[in-house]
């Protein structure tokens, strides 16, 4: 077996590989660029070698210097996760020239399959189904018209060199295939360098199921089921799950042994995946095989108990393939959904920044596969994707569930991301019955998104929250202290809750047994509430189902969110309602310009002075509370304009210690 191995490949796939390596007891080496210095594969590696700037052009996708890091830790193989140089011909051949192990498929099979006119005509020849049309280049606009007619509209325009969804176009019509034809041309002509595309029949209500192939060097190939990838956004997939609720055992077979003979006939070795296109009558077309390592291969993983690195180490080395296709079965149900660093209201924009806190949820059925750690960045050099995170339970209603679970205890500050987008996703009813195709994502949510509303009775619960929340706070402080930093007694009985503006009555009764009962209105809501001030996730109790709720404090309350909902809960006695009320309303202040104390407590340190410029996430002072220090930091750039706090402070919640002005 392999001494060490360097992963060419940075994020979370390079992490993943290095798990892998060290149950194996194998070395391994990362390569990082200057953007990535401090990423989490570097920390991880064995050994780690510096490959220049971070534009991956200049490292990450430079062949020499790949082989140069390989020579100087003495790597004997290398594994190239997805994207960069994961399907470049040259790499491995220049690999092989240097007598490195390449954990890939052979080379012709990766030429064959990068071209999608190539593949095509392989496919059919090796009786796969694949999609009706036109499998040669077409160029001209007359002769392009003359085949879609006889294809039959729809029709998709593609790129011979496609990928990542770039270079196609539908067309329903003579014009609009004029137009993608010289759209699809000039897009596959500037992100591939080849603007060859060709025709093919648009399949309706599609959707996207792959298979997953393993071959040895020694001529066996078998299948590990199916993937369903039908959740994309603009031909991007962000949920996927195996098995798919759409197939039959039938189909399945049908597909497995299709993608088995186009492995076979490209004498196929490694890991490898047949995407399929499948339509409402369950005909399925072949698309395209990707010859290599997939995003979205844990699910396979975990419905299989397979580890899909090790046998790509294991074949790699040479090893026969000691998995049988009868040994292989699908238990249980997966599904991924892929977290990004991107603003879905703002028309998905990909955001960047720092990662003031992170801290991604655990448990049974749960699954994380990372590259990043909390005060760490996400550059604008590469790939926004945060995270994969995975659930997997003995049925698709509960693996959804899990999923949703955790997403609600997905914590993430410092730039946008997607969680309220995936939590919609996963819970919507349509997604929920198995009804879907590559359109969902268009037909039910268009080009943004704006965030989950909340039914009235979860808005109820979380207003019953909040006030159990201040009910802690205010008991923790009269017990630290002996003094009351200027909270509200919690035997006050009455109190009025506002979320967003929006107002709930609430009292608090003397329950049956010492604990006594928030009642909403005239609705009991009985919970447990398991959370500390200044912790950012809250588990509750109501009914016997566990929620979890984020909780960042607010100047008068707490911004909560919870299945891809955010609510700002005001908790005000009544009596200070009614006084609130009787004021002028003013213009709520920009809470950002200030940083307030969290909780009641004892300045221990301050690390910035007055007129300091400092950064977003930049330490400002330490706060002990409760026994614990806590680090406040800044939430954006900008300048230090009052400073009301010095070591040795005591301070109320809400006290303002600092305001900041804004830089430039
Ligand atoms: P890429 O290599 O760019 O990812 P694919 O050929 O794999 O391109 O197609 C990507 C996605 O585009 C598919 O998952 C599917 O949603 C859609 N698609 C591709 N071809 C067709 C087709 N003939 N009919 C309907 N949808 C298609």
């Amino acid at each position: 077996m392999f001494k060490k191995i360097l992963i060419a490949n940075r994020g979370e796939i390079a992490c993943r590989v290095i798990r892998t390596c060290r149950k194996l007891g194998i070395a391994t080496v990362a390569v990082y660029s200057e953007a990535d210095a401090q990423a989490l594969h570097v920390r991880m590696a064995d050994e780690a070698v510096p490959i220049g700037p971070a534009a991956a052009r200049d490292s990450y996708l430079v062949i020499d210097k790949i082989i140069a890091a390989c020579r100087q830790t003495g790597a004997e193989a290398v594994h190239p996760g997805y994207g960069f140089l994961s399907e470049n011909a040259a790499f491995a051949t220049a690999l092989d020239a240097a007598g490195i192990v390449f954990i890939g498929p052979p080379m012709n099979a990766v030429q064959a399959m990068g071209d999608k006119i190539e593949s095509k005509i392989l496919a059919r020849k090796a009786g796969v189904s694949v999609v009706p049309g036109h499998v040669e280049p077409v160029s001209d606009p007359e002769e392009a018209l003359r085949i879609a007619r006889s294809i039959g509209y729809p029709v998709m325009v593609k790129a011979a060199a496609g990928g990542g969804g770039k270079g196609m176009r539908i067309a329903h019509d003579d014009p609009s295939l004029t137009e993608g034809l010289e759209r699809a041309r000039s897009e596959a002509r500037s992100s591939f360098g080849d603007d060859r595309v060709f025709l093919e029949k648009y399949i309706e209500q599609p959707r996207h199921i792959e298979i997953q192939v393993l071959g040895d060097r020694h001529g066996h190939v078998i299948h590990l089921g199916e993937r369903e990838c039908s959740i994309q956004r603009r031909h991007q997939k962000v949920i996927e799950e195996a098995p798919s609720p759409f197939l039959d055992e039938a189909t399945r077979q049908a597909m497995g042994a299709q993608a088995v003979a186009l492995a076979e006939a490209v004498g196929y070795h490694s890991a490898g995946t047949v995407e399929f296109i499948v339509d409402a009558q369950r005909n399925f077309y072949f698309l395209e095989m990707n010859t290599r390592l997939q995003v979205e291969h844990p699910v396979t993983e975990l419905v299989t108990g397979q580890d899909l690195v090790e046998w790509m180490i294991r074949i790699a080395d040479g090893e026969r393939l000691t998995l049988r296709q009868e040994d292989v079965t699908l238990s249980g149900w997966a599904i991924e959904a892929r977290v990004y660093a991107e603003d879905p209201s703002r028309g998905f924009l990909p955001s960047t920044g720092r990662l003031r806190r992170y801290q991604a949820p655990e448990g049974k059925g749960i699954r994380v596969d990372t590259g990043v750690a909390e005060g760490l960045d996400v550059s604008m050099f590469y790939d926004p994707m945060i995270a994969k995170l995975c659930a997997y339970a003995p049925d698709r209603t509960m693996a959804a569930e899990r999923l949703a679970d955790a997403l609600d205890a997905y914590v993430i500050r410092g730039l946008s991301h997607n969680i309220a987008f995936l939590t919609s996703l996963i819970t919507h009813p349509r997604f929920l019955e198995g009804r879907l195709t590559t359109n969902f994502i268009a037909e039910e949510y268009g080009e943004r998104f704006e965030g989950c509303a909340l039914a009235a009775e979860a808005k109820e619960e979380l207003a019953a929250v909040a006030l159990a929340m201040r009910v802690v706070e205010a008991e923790r402080a009269m017990a630290g202290s002996g003094k009351m930093h200027g909270w509200i007694p919690p035997h006050v009985a009455s109190w009025l809750v506002t979320l967003d503006d929006e107002p709930f009555d609430l009292t608090i009764e003397p329950g049956a047994g010492s604990s006594p009962v928030i009642m909403v209105g005239t609705r009991p809501v009985p919970l447990q509430l398991d959370w500390k001030p200044g912790r950012l996730l809250a588990r509750v109790e109501i009914g016997g189902r566990v929620r979890l709720v984020q909780v960042d404090r607010r100047a008068e309350g707490y911004l909560l969110t919870h299945r891809g909902a955010q609510v700002t809960a005001v908790i005000r006695t009544r009596k200070a309602a009614e006084y609130a009320a009787r004021m002028p309303k003013k213009i709520p202040p920009d809470l950002s310009r200030f940083l307030v104390s969290p909780m009641p407590g004892l300045i221990v340190s301050v690390a910035v002075e007055l007129g300091q410029e400092v950064k977003a996430g930049q330490e400002l002072c330490v706060l002990e509370a409760m026994k614990m220090e806590n680090v406040l930091r800044a939430e954006r750039d900008g300048i230090i304009e009052t400073l009301d706090a010095k070591p040795g402070d005591a301070v109320a919640a809400d006290q303002v210690l600092m305001t900041f002005g804004s830089t430039g």
